[in-house]
């Protein structure tokens, strides 16, 4: 039989004991005791420490100040008494590296002494950095691996906790790695810098609209939307392409898939239920505040919402998320999914990012009531929509990978064309600031920034726009694009620098406005020529509909359709200026990043190929020459007819694909063929082996088919 494992798994499952109709809750009290019990939060560190190492601390946290190494040393020892009270054996510093991922190395916190008894050992050295021998991660040509002297350094912004795995607990202390020239080699210490960057911005505005006070402090907030397959870990097992590729690279859409709308909002199922109060439960102990769970459009699809942070903290702890998501799968018979396209013809994954900024506390894209506050949100609202439409190809640049390809630009998620979304109320509100000075004798009084109040803009307005890739929603925009296997922190380094470039350029023009002119007059007029200019990237309509892109090209949007085109952008002449102008990569880095993202891309199309090739003539190929073998040994038959009618669009199916894993093949052997064509050349291969998949005898067909893995839980 060549689907026994497909057979056995359907089997297995159907034989799982079905999940318990009643149980005691974790009682709630429970819970709530346990909230961040895992982390060693600032509030517990500073407690720790004597009264002037936490004044220092605070101003490293607060203000950014250098962090003093005294300081290290009684962190160090809080930190170390801490972790071993909760039974941790080992620390890590955990950092993120250029692959995406994060990345751990574990030292124990123990070395024998001179007596040869273990003692414990862990210091402010231990604490500040750490050198890995982290020789193997790519670096984009930002060092070469005989001088592969990479390091990690404490983030103290972002607290430390203790991961729980079986019985081991591992003290892991964020940080950000970097060479020793201080060239950044991860995806934190630039998102750090950016965040430093839009800081500054933002306090330079309040400056210039003389709102700046001396306890407000900038922030920006980060939300992540995270999207998720789940499947059972039989099926997967018995799918190469899942466990190579996380993907299926074949596979026939089932007759009933997402159409009839029923899993969205759906009831969720005992066991995913189970599954989701394990996931949430771990989160709460690590202090990442889990919020919202629910069943997306395609089957088998779920997201996980927290509530949102400070920028930094939300990024670690969404990549904490996807890792406790996948390893708790694993203990409930599951896997988790988080590519961007596990399935063709159902609905991919994103990452939703919901982005603000604050000050004082005080939300800058909340339209609030007063009117200085709503020339304020103008200004910031303005200042976004500027940064997006001068900058549009590096958003998609920071989500432009081999996995989003199938997402974005496909006809299901926000399209490679970048445009703001604002809705109908704001829209007016815009129209009214443009009208502004030209038509005096309107009907409606023209709006008068500084002296206006908004008209209450409601938070859930109606006409949400699912199909825009960067939506205006209250007070908070939406960053669709960005997938959900990815790391927040690249394109949030963008957003940041991006907006931080706009708002500095809006800080600028309103220092220069002539002495003794009237400031709200002359802000009214700045920011009317800002509407006047980029007004191109607003649209409200369908970014689903091919209409839009031809509207787009007319507008002069860039449609950056493919990964190596997007990556380009990452070290055109303006692009490099602008980042080293906010400090936040420098041209090496830039081109280091170019360098990694296109050798990933290149990487994981051949990845892709040489499966789907070796898939085809090992798997899927003898299982349709056994069955035509078959047709044929038999004798003419009496229903001549019937028999051509079933054997047939087999060998010609057979036939096609046998020639497309020929093509492939030869494609295959030379190193120099661009991803692009492997792409293109796998697709008549699939076409072919999807069609055979819905003719072959089903007790034959080797692999898990979407109906099973989509449907059987
Ligand atoms: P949806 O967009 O699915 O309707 P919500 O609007 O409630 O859901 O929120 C989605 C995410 O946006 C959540 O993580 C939420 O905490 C976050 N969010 C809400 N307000 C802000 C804000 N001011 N800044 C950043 N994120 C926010
Ligand atoms: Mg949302």
């Amino acid at each position: 039989m060549n689907n026994r494992l497909r057979e056995k798994a359907i089997r297995d499952i159907a034989a799982l004991p079905p999940p318990p109709v009643a149980g005691a809750p974790v009682p709630v009290a429970d819970i709530l005791a346990s909230y961040a019990a895992d982390v060693f939060t600032p509030d517990r560190l500073l407690d720790a420490l004597t009264a002037p190492a936490a004044a220092k601390l605070l101003a490293t946290l607060r203000d950014g100040a250098p962090l003093d190494p005294d300081v290290a040393d009684e962190a160090a020892a809080a930190m170390r008494a801490w972790a071993l009270e909760r039974g941790a054996t080992h620390y890590t510093h955990w950092f993120q590296p250029l692959t995406g991922g994060t990345a751990e190395k574990h030292d124990a916190l123990f070395e024998p002494d001179a007596s040869r008894r273990l003692s414990v050992k862990f210091s402010g050295r231990q604490l500040i950095s750490s050198e890995p021998d982290a020789s193997s991660f790519p670096s984009g040509g930002l060092r070469s691996t005989f001088e592969a002297r990479g390091y990690t350094a404490w983030d103290p912004t972002s607290p430390a906790f203790v991961r729980r795995v079986g019985s081991t607990v591992t003290l892991c202390i964020p940080t950000a790695f970097c060479s020793y020239t201080g060239e950044a080699l991860d995806l934190k210490t630039p998102l750090l810098r950016s965040i430093q960057a839009l800081h500054r911005a933002v306090a330079r505005l309040m400056e210039a609209f003389g709102a700046a006070r001396p306890d407000a402090r900038p922030a920006v907030s980060l939300g992540p939307e995270q999207e998720y397959f789940l499947v059972d870990r039989r099926f997967y097992l018995a799918r190469p392409d899942l466990v190579q590729t996380g993907r299926t690279l074949f596979g026939a859409p089932p007759p009933k898939h997402q159409q009839l709308e029923d899993h969205y909002f759906g009831s969720i199922s005992p066991r995913v239920l189970d599954f989701m109060a394990d996931v949430e439960r771990q989160l709460w102990r690590l202090g990442i505040p889990a919020k919202t769970r629910h069943n997306e459009v395609a089957p088998a699809q779920f997201e996980l919402a927290p509530l949102f942070e400070d920028l930094n903290l939300a990024a670690d702890h969404n990549l904490l998320t996807m890792e406790v998501l996948r390893q708790t799968a694993e203990r409930h018979g599951l896997v988790c999914l988080l590519h961007e396209k596990p399935f063709a013809g159902v609905n991919g994954s994103g990452k939703h990012n919901n982005w603000s900024l604050s000050y004082g506390g005080v939300n800058l894209l909340d339209p609030g009531s007063d009117p200085r506050q709503n020339a304020i949100f103008l200004a910031v609202l303005l200042a976004v929509v500027r940064a997006v439409d001068l900058h549009a190809d590096l958003l998609r640049a920071a989500t432009a990978s081999a996995g989003n390809d199938h997402r974005l630009g496909a006809n299901e998620a926000p399209p490679a064309v970048l445009s703001v979304f604002l809705g109908d109320q704001l829209s007016d509100v815009l129209a009214q600031l443009e009208a502004g000075d030209v038509r005096p004798g309107a009907p409606t009084p023209p709006l008068s920034i500084g002296v206006d109040a908004l008209p209450p803009l409601p938070r859930d307005a109606t006409d949400r726009n699912r199909t825009s890739p960067f939506a205006f929603t209250g007070n908070k925009f939406e960053f669709r694009a960005p997938g959900s296997s990815q790391s927040c922190a690249t394109p949030m380094t963008v957003l940041n620098t991006i907006v931080a470039d706009s708002l500095s350029d809006l800080a600028d023009a309103i220092a220069a406005f002539p002495p003794g002119a009237d400031f709200n007059a002359s802000l009214q007029a700045l920011l009317r020529g800002i509407l006047v200019r980029h007004k191109r990237i607003l649209f409200n309509g369908n970014g689903y509909d091919p209409a839009w892109l031809e509207e787009a090209a007319r507008r002069g949007l860039p449609n950056l359709r493919t990964v190596p085109e997007a990556v380009e952008r990452l070290v055109a002449p303006e692009n490099i200026a602008l980042f080293e102008r906010h400090g936040v990569f420098s041209a090496a880095e830039l081109r280091s990043r170019r360098e990694v993202r296109l050798a990933e891309y290149d990487r994981k199309i051949r990845i892709e190929a040489r499966l789907a090739h070796r898939m085809a003539v090992t798997v899927i190929l003898p299982v349709a020459v056994r069955q035509l073998r078959e047709f044929d040994a038999l004798s003419p038959s009496a229903l001549p007819e019937t028999f051509a009618a079933l054997r047939d669009p087999i060998a010609r199916r057979l036939e096609e694909a046998a020639a497309a894993a020929r093509a492939l093949d030869a494609l295959l052997d030379s190193p120099s063929t661009p991803p692009a064509t492997l792409a293109a050349a796998m697709a008549p291969l699939r076409t072919a082996v999807d069609a055979l998949e819905r003719l072959l005898a089903d007790d034959r067909w080797p692999l898990p088919k979407y109906r099973e893995m989509l449907f059987v839980h």
